[in-house]
């Protein structure tokens, strides 16, 4: 910890060791490298952080420093710094040798120029660890795409997803269906067995559809009892195949063998020439379903 010198008039800033004191308080990694990527300075935190004395950093590089297989974020925004001559602001992924987390930091680098030659020379970087940032925001954004029960996309997250496919399909004029599943009578099955139950009947469904999915394939709780898949590159036979299978896999779940058997009713479509927006799908679909609970439930009617 640097301390302010004393001094006799506080009117003049110069006075203090200003920049002592903001390069080793301000809580970055603060450093400068020449054009050949070696360390001519860094404040404390970084030498301590590569648990290096100033004397030893100087000359060397940050392979000296880090783990080779994670140094390419690093040396990606140094050579665009000395490639392009301009202020580089960028998130890099890396681990220090000394401790080896990995550690995300925002790294502003800006270019130094030589007043001879105009020509970049090195670079300036203040680095700082928003390693915990990064996490709470891939948390939040996680969080705001998933049901919490059954931990599938929302419908949020599922609308963008579809919207996607949906543009896809028609831009490539590949096959696109949709399926939405609902649980039968499930208000009875609650009245029947209680409500956390059916909490469990619902998650039962979630991992019965999840485990059915292809690597292509989407699919989210869009409302209480009820699911939505979306079948990229399917066709309505295969769709209708699928929706069959998640069906029968219901009807013989561990859950539902031990009670008066639950069932679930299928809604299907594909993709017409005719439709202008995924929602169309989506109706039409959801007509089907209509259908199916019409025509006495368990089972899939496509339309
Ligand atoms: P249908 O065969 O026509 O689909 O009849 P249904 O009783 O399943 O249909 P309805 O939509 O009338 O009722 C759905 C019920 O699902 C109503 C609600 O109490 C229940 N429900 C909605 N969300 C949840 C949930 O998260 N957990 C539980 N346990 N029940 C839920
Ligand atoms: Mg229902
Ligand atoms: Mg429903």
């Amino acid at each position: 910890m640097i301390e302010l010198e004393c001094i006799d008039d506080i009117s003049n800033p110069g006075n203090f060791a200003l920049h002592e004191v903001v390069l080793n308080e301000i809580g970055s990694y603060v450093f400068i490298k020449n054009r050949k990527g070696e360390y001519l300075y860094a404040n404390q935190l970084t030498l301590e952080l590569f648990n290096t004395t100033i004397e030893q950093l100087v000359g060397k590089t940050d392979d000296a420093f880090f783990h080779a297989d994670m140094l390419s974020d690093i040396l990606h925004s140094d050579k665009m710094v000395f490639e392009q001559g301009q202020t580089v602001t960028n998130e890099e992924r890396t681990r220090a040798k000394p401790d080896g987390k990995l550690k995300i930091y925002r790294a502003i680098k800006k270019p130094i120029f030589s007043k001879v030659t105009k020509e970049v020379i090195g670079l300036i970087g203040v680095s700082t660890d928003i390693t915990d940032l990064v996490h709470m925001r891939e948390l939040l954004t996680e969080q705001a795409n998933t049901d919490e029960l059954t931990k599938l996309y929302n419908r949020r997250k599922l609308w963008e997803f579809f919207s996607q496919s949906y543009h896809a399909a028609k831009l490539d004029q590949l096959p696109l269906c949709c399926i939405i599943i609902d649980i039968d009578h499930f208000k009875q099955v609650n009245d029947d067995h209680g409500h956390d139950f059916g909490d469990n009947v619902i998650v039962e469904l979630a991992d019965i559809i999840r485990h059915n999915l292809r690597k292509t394939d989407c699919c989210g709780r869009i409302g209480g009892e009820e699911f939505l898949v979306v079948l990229n590159r399917t066709d309505r036979d295969e769709a209708y195949q699928i929706a069959e299978r998640l069906r029968i896999q219901f009807l013989e779940s561990s859950l539902n063998s031990q009670h008066k058997p639950f069932s679930l009713s299928c809604g299907v479509t594909q993709l017409n020439p005719g439709d202008n927006e995924f929602l169309d799908l989506y109706r039409r679909a959801d007509n089907a379903l209509y259908r199916a609970k019409h025509q006495g439930r368990n089972q899939t009617f496509i339309e």
